[in-house]
């Protein structure tokens, strides 16, 4: 399989869902140097191997600078099977052998779950935080409301109701 894939990452066969690949705000170097990343025929024909090396320097120069590196590297993790050679996130498939078995001592075999899960939580805790916050007057209310009957008891009774709400409009009026 070649590297060059990386220009067009729905090409690949069955990444895993749970780890779109990101997007980049610009066109990453890998997909306007695919050559540069693509080291699936090892040293090719033609080519030196300083001549690789160097090449090899130019590919982890270039992801060093990528907006991205962070999730890609994560992306090509968890793809094993899609990133079995070349660069990605400046690794070559040797290291990220090394960092697969790393993540698998610290968290366990079924590390890709906890990921998955863990980008889920964080996705969630995202959403939860852009809800739109309370106004001033609604934080207003809350807080005389909690200073008049302490934490909430349920159900209230109508005429409790009817009481609290006279008492709220009086304060927010002194307010
Ligand atoms: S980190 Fe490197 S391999 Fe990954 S998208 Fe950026 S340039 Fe491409």
């Amino acid at each position: 399989m070649s590297r060059t894939g990386i220009a067009n990452p729905g090409s690949f066969a069955d990444p895993d869902p749970r780890f779109p690949f990101p997007h980049s705000p610009a066109p990453t170097r890998c997909q306007s140097e695919p050559a540069t990343f693509d080291f699936a025929k090892g040293d090719r024909s033609g080519e030196s191997r300083a001549a690789t090396e160097q090449r090899l320097d130019r590919a982890r120069q270039a992801c060093s600078g990528c907006p991205i590196v962070k999730d890609c590297l994560r992306w090509a993790l968890v793809n094993e099977d899609l990133t079995r050679v070349g660069v990605f996130a400046a690794t070559t498939p040797v290291q990220r052998v090394v960092l697969r078995k790393r993540l698998a001592d610290r968290l366990g075999p079924d590390w890709i779950d906890v990921l998955a899960d863990q980008d889920q939580a964080r996705r969630e805790r995202s959403a939860a935080a852009r809800h739109t916050p309370l106004t001033a007057n609604q934080t207003r209310i809350v807080r005389l409301d909690r200073d008049a009957n302490g934490p909430m008891r349920v159900p209230l009774t109508p005429a409790q109701q009817q009481r609290n709400r006279a008492r709220l409009l009086a304060g927010l009026t002194a307010a």
